[in-house]
């Protein structure tokens, strides 16, 4: 039997079946296939302009080691203009981000993008083994991850950068739509599907691959011999998560387009009035954007130093402004960067968008 050819250029062997839509391609056609809709992403949703200065929140794991050379290769493409650097945040957690940071290491090299390193011991005086030690296992997640939230945006304020990209991919964002509806947090799944977040106080967000498989960003890194570290975190990831993320995978294996049809239905929920969140304020204590008078990691901060760790988990609004004994660790304050003292390039006010770009790639084929 002669070999099958792939469906989109006819002339090379197909050797790829790709997981989101079941045609069988060659590798060459999957690379530009891959790298296309990711571009299409970015200009449909006009995520970016040019000179804009872009953090990638690097960790050395598959998905931001992809996007990583994927804001690379598109950007040189396309001629975004951008201005890239990876951003990493170091936790503190001995045998998983130690080795982490070493890929991300190598990737600066590879890829020739400037790296900041932010770790939780420089900022918060704690690092992740520490406040496991003090809490336990159970929501050594939640410390972790309203800390890392503003560790990357105190990492971009330093780099002087106008926004921040991350590796979450769909299957990430459609996990988060089903726990967001198991958990019946409306206000959050109006959020989740957003490709791009920006309150007034804080730091652009994207998500570039919002609409890319978890399946093809690990096949992408695979053909690409992409160097990325693939242990997972030593301490137990969120259970809640596991059991979407069990379930989205069910459902994949019956229906590829599962992973899309759930984000389009995230997208499609009319969000309240009643429920959208109340307007954001400043944390009286650090000045980073808050609910309360202070912000999620104050609080979480002052329950570990006062020897109180649940302080911040059970009731957040517990926490007052109050000083501080003067031994107890607080927050450098946070400032906004103004990116134009950092500009190489003049900053455009017109987005890039598919008109906007003078287009000089040409397909594989
Ligand atoms: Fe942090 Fe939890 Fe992720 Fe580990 S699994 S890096 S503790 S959020
Ligand atoms: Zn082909
Ligand atoms: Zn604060």
């Amino acid at each position: 039997m002669p070999p099958k050819l792939c469906a989109l250029c006819s002339t090379a062997r197909a050797i790829i079946r790709r997981p989101k839509t079941g045609q069988q391609i060659c590798k060459d056609c999957f690379f530009w296939v891959f790298e296309t809709e990711i571009h299409n992403t970015i200009t449909h949703a006009q995520l970016f302009r040019p000179g804009d200065r872009v953090a990638i929140g690097a960790s050395g794991g598959k998905d931001s080691t992809v996007l990583a050379y994927i804001m690379k290769t598109l950007n040189d493409r396309y001629q975004y203009g951008l201005e890239l650097f990876l951003l990493s945040i170091d936790e503190g957690i001995k045998g998983y981000r130690d080795d982490s940071l070493e890929t991300v290491k190598r990737n600066e090299v590879q890829y020739g993008l400037p790296l900041k390193i932010l770790s939780y011991d420089e900022l918060y005086g704690w690092t992740m083994d520490r406040i496991v030690e003090k809490v336990g296992r159970k929501n050594n997640c939640t410390f972790c991850g309203v800390f890392r939230r503003q560790a990357l945006d105190r990492g971009a304020a330093s780099l002087g950068v106008d926004h921040i990209v991350t590796g979450h991919n769909a299957d990430d964002i459609a996990e988060t739509v089903l726990m967001n509806i198991m958990r019946g947090d409306i206000a959050r799944l109006g959020r989740c599907t957003q490709i791009c977040t920006q309150g007034e106080d804080t730091i652009r967000r994207s998500k570039p691959f919002k609409y890319a498989y978890e399946k093809e960003i690990v096949m992408y890194a695979y053909f690409k011999k992409l160097d990325y570290f693939s242990t997972e975190c030593i301490y137990s990831p969120d259970a809640y998560r596991g059991h979407a993320r069990a379930f989205l995978k069910d459902l994949e294996a019956a229906r590829p387009s599962a992973i899309i049809d759930i984000i389009h239905s995230g997208e499609a929920f009319e969000v309240a009035d009643e429920v959208k969140k109340k307007l954001p304020r400043l944390c009286k204590r650090c000045g980073y954007i808050a609910s309360n008078d202070l912000c999620k990691a104050c609080t979480l901060l002052e329950g570990l130093e006062r020897g109180a760790p649940s302080l911040g988990i059970k009731d957040r609004t517990r926490a007052s402004a109050e000083d501080l004994p003067d031994h107890f660790r607080t927050i450098p304050q946070f400032h906004m960067p103004d990116t134009s003292q950092h500009k190489t390039v003049a900053p455009s006010t017109t987005p890039l968008t598919s008109d906007t770009l003078a287009t000089t790639a040409t397909s594989p084929s």
